[in-house]
């Protein structure tokens, strides 16, 4: 086809690959949420409902994008980490950004209404979104501990920020009585007046929200056999490898054999890397990331 003497504007478009084989994190921010909280009666200093949204619409950007394996989130943002190799739109920065903050905000909208059915969305909400990529392992880590980090700072602050204007003072008041305190300071207010222990708030304020697909265990055959022996020994006849946390896929040609007296049943599993494995049910976190454990069970994330 003959091309159109307007076609020249193309070459415009400038190309806006991320480097290969770095990690990218997309974060995106809910724009002007401060505002927003309040026209839509969000309860201070946390509401529940609009971290659960939030979560949820998390959710769907990894249901939707293999690619992305880990999300991070608090207040009114979300950061999501992308696998190292990924090759998702050739690693285009505009259309990884847009296409990730553009479902989420639609995830967001369409799932308001079951997180707050008695608020109607009085304006749609928007989020911004950018792009950065790091180029290891510890650079990762430091990230997200930097936002756990920033989610215990906000919310130490905000709780004993929104005590003491519950308790009546203004909120300029609130703002000085907190001037130049410190965390212990602000453990102290919170326990000494108001009877708030800070460490025994639930874990989703303290600690923000991680989505990530189950952990997969790989088992291989020998494995498997063993644990199948282990079990018929201490009596149980039938262990099933069902669970959703192991990412395996059955065949159909399950068998047993009799040897010894021993039922040994025995089932193909096809190996799958976790990160891709078929159920990979994406779950809701709610704990440390800044120290070693969370990495550890999950070496895949940082691969
Ligand atoms: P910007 O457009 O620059 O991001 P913003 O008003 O969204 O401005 P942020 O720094 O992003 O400012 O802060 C988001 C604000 O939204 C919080 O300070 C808080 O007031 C409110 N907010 C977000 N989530 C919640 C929630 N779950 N419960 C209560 N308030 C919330
Ligand atoms: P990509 O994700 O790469 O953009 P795509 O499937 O969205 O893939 P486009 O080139 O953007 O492909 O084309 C959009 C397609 O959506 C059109 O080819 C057409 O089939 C359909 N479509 C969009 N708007 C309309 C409309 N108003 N009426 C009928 N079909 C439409
Ligand atoms: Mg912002
Ligand atoms: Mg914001
Ligand atoms: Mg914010
Ligand atoms: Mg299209």
């Amino acid at each position: 086809m003959a091309k159109s003497r307007f076609e020249y504007v193309r070459n415009y478009e400038l190309p806006d690959p991320l480097m290969p084989g770095t990690f990218i994190v997309v974060r995106i921010d809910g724009r002007g949420f401060h505002k927003f909280s309040d026209t839509h009666a969000f309860e201070k200093p946390n509401d529940k409902r609009a971290l659960d949204l939030m979560d949820k619409a998390a959710k769907t950007v990894l249901d939707e994008y293999k690619d992305v394996i880990m999300a991070f989130g608090e207040s009114d943002e979300y950061s999501f980490l992308l696998k190292r190799n990924t090759k998702l739109y050739n690693r285009r920065r505009s259309k990884i950004s847009s296409s990730i903050v553009s479902l989420f905000t639609s995830a967001y909208v369409f799932h308001w209404l079951s997180y707050f059915p008695n608020n109607p969305l009085r304006y749609p909400p928007s989020f911004d979104s950018r792009v950065i990529v790091y180029p290891g392992e510890k650079e990762v880590r430091d990230y997200f501990a930097w936002r756990q980090a920033d989610t215990h700072i906000n919310n130490l602050y905000n709780t004993a920020f929104w005590a003491l204007v519950k308790d009546g003072q203004s909120t300029t008041q609130a703002n000085k009585t907190l001037q130049g305190t410190d965390s212990k300071d602000k453990n102290e207010i919170l326990f000494s007046k108001y009877g708030i222990n800070y460490n025994n708030l639930p874990e989703q304020y303290r600690k923000g929200s991680i989505c990530v697909r189950r952990p997969t265990i790989v088992i291989d055959d020998q494995q498997q056999q063993q644990q199948i022996e282990e079990s018929t020994t201490a009596g149980v006849s039938n262990i099933s490898i069902d669970d959703p946390a192991v990412g395996s896929v059955e065949d159909d040609s399950a068998s047993q054999t009799r040897i010894n007296g021993v039922i040994r049943k025995e089932k193909k599993v096809k190996k799958v890397k976790p990160y891709e494995g078929i159920d990979g049910e994406i779950v809701v976190l709610h704990e440390d990331i800044i120290k070693d454990g969370f990495w550890k069970e999950r070496p895949w994330l940082l691969q």
